[in-house]
Order: structure tokens, then C-alpha cells, then sequence
């Protein structure tokens, strides 16, 4: 069993101890595990990261606890049995004190405020977050739930760590059912909170900082609220406002503005998209009909075949095209367009011969991928610049 020092002393961050014993990781060459008398290192439990630092000469990685309620350091290097000084990475362990400082805060002010308990608790790289247990959350919850919040911060109150034994807790405003039996820490939140934890956290309210509450997912039964403390939501903040103050910028206006001339935007996209529909069928159309009085030639079989090679053309624009000829009387379509290779051998109802067929004929000799029905196949060739050799070779097989 390791001595916990941040037990009872979040805020210290070098410490010395006795080297117990130093093996190296299994599995892992270049990392050693050391096991000390006494540690101020937190070890990954109760959704709180692990700290980093080092002992000695050696970087600490990671750091995790035993069953048997050990703490095991992770290093880089070897040391030797005996005494050690270890310290603490405190700009990491001070951001972990400040979200997991916050979760106590926001969660006893759900649970206050709307008697929605917290579920569970992850302290993540970017954000963090809370489950609530609750079917329902709305804006105005997390806003006002917000608000209390940072008002508690403003107030400065005290968090203290207290030490008392499982029944005492019983009955007591404590936030959560006490599952643990024996001597418990308790972490206090003066006039506010109070809930057993083993984490690391600030001494007052004030030293959270800002508490921003940004978006909430629906997750089983639960609402999971990601949130930020301290300067992850002053950069958060910043990093918003940035976001914002550029679209406004590019959209000319005033970033109140900008849902509005958004959701205006979006109209006038959607409403030109199906003006830009229509005037392409009715382009291809006319196209289709032009194509077919100019480029086509008469085969024995009575159709009209037009083998042609597009340089610029959308595929999409090519199906359109494609569709409006064959919708005619005895026609027969091999084309292609350069743009991403796409080729497309169609051909009017009534007519004979294997769409299908031909298309996998050329797709065996150039490669490429396609397929489709005896009347429409469509597919691509690797090799656009062959176009016209591959088309004319279908030509010939169609003879
Ligand atoms: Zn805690």
C-alpha cells in the first residue's frame, strides 16, 4: 500500500520517497515500474487522468493503482532502490484539479437545481464531461445550471477535504449513495456540496475559473454535458468567438446576424439548385436532339448510334444526357467523358444487344469497374486519355 501525500496536499508538487522496487514493464523494454513508500503522483481513477513528471533523472508516463491499493509509476528509465525526488508536470495536474473541481460544483447544482444526479464523469484531453440521469434536457437548464455555477465561483467558497467513516455519511446530504465502507475522504464544497472522492482538487471555488457548459448528446438513457474550466474555457470561448466572428465576416454582417443570414443563404442555395436542375434537363434536351441530328449514324439494325468521347462533362450531366437520347425511338449510345474516366453504353427499349455486355467486354480489355441492365450500363476506365480507342472498339463490336 502506497502513502497518498495528495491525499491530503493537492498542492504539493515535489515530494521525496524510498525506491520499494523497480522491474521493468512487462511487454514493454524501454518502460520500468517503480513502486514507492510515498507518492504524490495521481493514478487514473475516478474519470481523473494519471500526472506526469518525474522521479529523478526518470519521466514518469504513466501512473495507475493496484488492487492491492498500490501506486505504480511508469518511467523511461531504471532507478535504483533507495531515496528519490519526485515532481509533479503541475500545469497539467492544476487543469485536472480545475475540470474535476468543476464536475463537483456542476453536479451539485444539476442535482440542486433540477434533481438530476450525475451517472458518471470523464476528465478528457480537450473537454470533459458528465452523464446525467435524466430524460429530459433543455437549454435552459444547462444555461441556468451555467449561470449558479459561475455565480459559486465569483463567491470564492471553500473546498475542504474532510475524513469520516461510511455511516456517518448516511442520511447526510451527500450527493451520491456511499457504497465504499470505512474511512472515507470527503470532499466539501462550503454551503454547497459534499461527496466522497479520491481526486485531486483547487482549495477554493475561485481557482476553477470560468465554467463554460458547451454541447449535450443524448446517450442511452443519459444526457451527457461536455464541459470546460479554468483556461480550457476562456480558449474555448475565444476559439467560439472566432469561429463566429469569421462567418460574420464572410456572410458582411454582424455576428448576431449570422443565423439569420444563414438560414436565408440556404434558402436561396436550395432554391437555385432546382433552378439549376431544370434548366439541365431542359438543356440536355435540346443537346440529346442535336446530338442525335448531327453526330449519329444509321446502323443495319435500324438505330440511330452515336459514339462520342466529352471532354468536360459531369457524370451526372452524361447520365441526364444519356437518358434523354435513348428516351427516343431506336437509339444507341456509346459515350464517355474525360472527367473521372466515366463511360456509359445505353440504349432505347425494343433495341437488341447486350448493354451490359459490351461494357464488361471493354472494362475486361482497359480495367476499370461498372456494370448495370441490357438497356443501361455504366462504369470507369483508369485510363480517360484511351477513350476513344475503347469506345471505337466497342463500335466495332457492335457490327
Ligand atoms: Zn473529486
Amino acid at each position: 500500500m502506497t502513502e497518498r501525500l495528495y491525499y491530503h496536499d493537492a498542492f504539493l508538487c515535489e515530494f521525496d520517497a524510498q525506491v520499494l522496487a523497480c522491474a521493468q514493464a512487462p511487454g514493454s523494454p524501454e518502460r520500468w515500474q517503480i513502486l514507492l513508500d510515498r507518492t504524490a503522483f495521481y493514478p487514473t481513477s475516478g474519470g481523473q487522468p494519471h500526472d506526469t513528471g518525474r522521479l529523478g533523472n526518470a519521466h514518469v508516463l504513466d501512473v495507475h493503482e493496484t488492487e492491492e491499493d498500490t501506486v505504480v509509476h511508469v518511467t523511461d528509465s531504471a532507478l535504483a532502490p533507495g531515496p528519490v525526488h519526485g515532481v509533479i508536470d503541475w500545469p497539467r495536474r492544476w487543469d485536472h484539479m480545475q475540470q474535476h473541481t468543476g464536475q463537483h460544483l456542476l453536479s451539485a447544482v444539476f442535482a440542486d437545481r433540477f434533481g438530476m444526479p450525475t451517472v458518471s464523469f470523464h476528465l478528457g484531453r480537450s473537454a470533459s464531461s458528465i452523464d446525467l440521469a435524466t430524460p429530459v434536457l433543455l437549454p435552459h437548464h444547462l444555461a441556468e445550471v451555467e449561470l449558479r455555477a459561475n455565480e459559486i465561483v465569483t463567491e470564492d467558497r471553500r473546498v475542504d477535504i474532510r475524513w469520516a467513516r461510511a455511516e456517518e455519511l448516511v442520511g447526510r446530504d451527500v450527493r451520491r449513495p456511499v457504497a465504499r465502507a470505512g474511512l472515507l475522504r470527503v470532499i466539501e464544497i462550503e454551503g454547497c456540496d459534499r461527496q466522497p472522492c479520491g481526486g485531486t482538487h483547487v482549495a477554493r471555488t475561485g481557482q476553477i475559473g470560468s465554467i463554460l457548459l458547451r454541447r449535450c448528446e443524448k446517450v442511452r438513457s443519459h444526457w451527457r454535458v461536455e464541459f470546460l474550466c479554468g483556461q480550457r474555457a476562456v480558449a474555448a470561448a475565444r476559439a467560439d468567438f472566432e469561429t463566429l466572428d469569421e462567418t460574420a465576416r464572410r456572410l458582411s454582417c454582424a455576428p448576431t446576424e449570422v443565423p439569420t443570414l444563414l438560414a436565408r443563404a440556404l434558402q436561396e442555395r436550395q432554391a437555385l439548385y432546382r433552378e439549376r436542375q431544370r434548366l439541365q434537363e431542359q438543356l440536355a434536351e435540346f443537346e440529346a436532339l442535336s446530338l442525335l441530328a448531327t453526330r449519329a449514324e444509321m446502323r443495319r439494325d435500324g438505330a440511330r448510334q452515336l459514339v462520342q468521347v466529352f471532354e468536360h462533362l459531369e457524370p451526372g450531366y452524361l447520365r441526364l444526357l444519356v437518358n434523354k437520347m435513348i428516351a427516343e425511338d431506336k437509339v444507341r449510345v456509346l459515350v464517355g467523358t474525360r472527367t473521372g474516366g466515366h463511360v456509359i453504353f445505353a440504349q432505347s427499349r425494343g433495341l437488341s444487344g447486350d448493354m451490359n455486355a459490351l461494357l464488361q467486354h471493354v472494362l475486361a480489355v482497359a480495367g476499370g469497374r461498372g456494370g448495370g441492365s441490357p438497356q443501361f450500363a455504366q462504369g470507369r476506365v483508369p485510363e480517360p486519355a484511351r477513350l476513344e480507342e475503347l469506345l471505337e472498339a466497342a463500335r466495332r463490336r457492335m457490327e
